[in-house]
């Protein structure tokens, strides 16, 4: 096991960086974007089940079949990839991360009335409604996932950024609708570790990097236990996430192991999605998988996908 000294993991990615080729960077950012959709659309036909009941129901979930309790078709998407490219769409318009924006941007989003909205995301949207505020009241007792979800676009805008820089972005998106610490360091680690990923980090590198989380804030201690059902609290999310990565050896393992513990598997798979995806890359997802996506939603993430890193300081130090 690595030690959970912050440093360690800094240094290598910065030799990991200057080494990473501009091409190599934008398919690991497309790896990554398409990896949140797929895990997205798995872990949807399960959300709110237990592992006893996915068991029962379809022995080992391994396809995008739709169904749920959303009732989706085959490839549809809910919330986090949804919320995801509002976000993108909102950074890529402005040339940045402008709160008032963001806030807009959920806004019109919740006013096509998608099929799901998470409490949390809904409470934070008419606070900006009723009082034209981009940002929530802070409440530490609701520190759910909903910001972690949505978080890619600024993980992709801000690539190569200074950590300040970075915090800065993580906070201005996060707290449209969440405002507590813990999801604000839990969402902050997720950039790092997919920005990590993308750089061509290795795995001791980011399993350093989550161990680092756990030193500084130990509530989200992953290793060693195998968390089942996990709930929209940040913290279960981040359990399951990192556990399941650092179990399994491929993308497609991944993803299987996340979305069978059930819960809020739509959410804990976009993340792991993101991760894997960025790490594995693109020719380690499954064909399978990437061709059962709705092909509008996989476009336009493979094109927020480049155009965000493009935007990114490490796309412009590249040239
Ligand atoms: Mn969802
Ligand atoms: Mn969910």
């Amino acid at each position: 096991m690595m030690p959970a000294s912050g440093r360690k993991y800094k240094v290598a990615d910065q030799a990991v960086a200057a080494t990473a080729g501009m091409h190599d960077l934008l398919m690991r950012a497309r790896a990554a974007y398409s990896g949140l959709a797929i895990g997205d659309a798995l872990g949807a036909t399960v959300e709110f089940m237990t592992p006893r009941e996915i068991r029962h129901q379809y022995g080992v979930h391994r396809d995008i079949i739709g169904g749920g309790w959303l009732r989706l078709g085959k490839g549809e998407i809910t919330d986090d990839t949804e919320m995801s490219l509002a976000l993108g769409r909102s950074v890529l318009q402005q040339g940045g991360v402008d709160a008032a924006a963001v806030a807009e941007a959920f806004s019109d989003w919740m006013r096509g009335r998608p099929r799901d909205v998470g409490n949390t995301v809904r409470r934070g949207i008419m606070h900006y409604r009723n009082t034209g505020k981009a940002e929530s009241l802070p409440n530490d007792m609701d520190a759910g996932n909903g910001s972690c979800m949505r978080t890619l676009p600024v993980a992709l805008y801000t690539l190569g950024a200074d950590t300040g820089t970075v915090v800065r972005a993580s906070r201005i998106q996060a707290h449209v609708t969440h405002n507590a610490s813990i999801a604000d360091a839990g969402t902050e680690k997720v950039i790092e570790l997919v920005q990590l990923a993308v750089m061509g980090a290795s795995k001791d590198t980011l399993a350093a990097s989550m161990d680092d989380l756990v030193a500084r804030c130990p509530v989200f201690r992953y290793r060693d236990r195998i968390i089942n059902n996990p709930s929209g609290y940040i913290v279960d999310t981040l359990q399951v996430v990192f556990d399941a990565f650092l179990r399994t050896a491929c993308f497609e393992s991944c993803l299987v192991e996340v979305v069978n513990r059930g819960g809020d598997a739509d959410t804990t798979a976009a993340i792991a999605g993101m991760m894997a995806g960025a790490f594995y890359g693109l020719d380690q997802i499954p064909e399978r998988w990437l061709g059962s996506v709705n092909g509008t939603v996989m476009n336009a993430c493979l094109q927020q996908a480049e155009s965000l890193v493009h935007m990114s300081p490490a796309c412009r130090e590249h040239g």
